[in-house]
Parts: C-alpha cells; structure tokens; sequence
C-alpha cells in the first residue's frame, strides 16, 4: 500500500554562494513531509545570477 502524501511545509532555506565577477549561486529549498508516512521532500531551485533572483527574497509578513 502506498501513501497518498499529505505535505506540509516545514521551512525554507536560503543559500548564496559567491562564484566570480559579481555572480553568484542562489538556491531556495523548501522543505516538505508528509503527515501520514513522515516523508521527508525537498524542492530546491537554484539559479546563476548577478542579482537576486524574485522567488528569492524573503516573504515579509
Ligand atoms: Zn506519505
């Protein structure tokens, strides 16, 4: 039998690393698991760019 996934988000996770001439490497990870089976998943997004990438930013509450 296989679970049917009921995901909840945990946290997300915000990584910048410097490469070179002003780029740079963001990755997002939201971290997800699943009410049922205790699943853990992650859903990263990564893009070079010199600036800071919209889906980036910090939601402001
Ligand atoms: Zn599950």
């Amino acid at each position: 039998m296989s679970c049917k996934h009921d995901f909840k988000h945990i946290e997300t996770l915000y990584r910048y690393e410097y490469r070179s001439y002003g780029d740079g490497l963001y990755v997002r990870t939201d971290r997800f698991f699943c009410t049922m089976c205790l699943e853990q998943r992650d859903v990263e997004k990564k893009e070079m760019a010199r600036e800071t990438p919209s889906w980036y930013k910090k939601e402001v509450r």
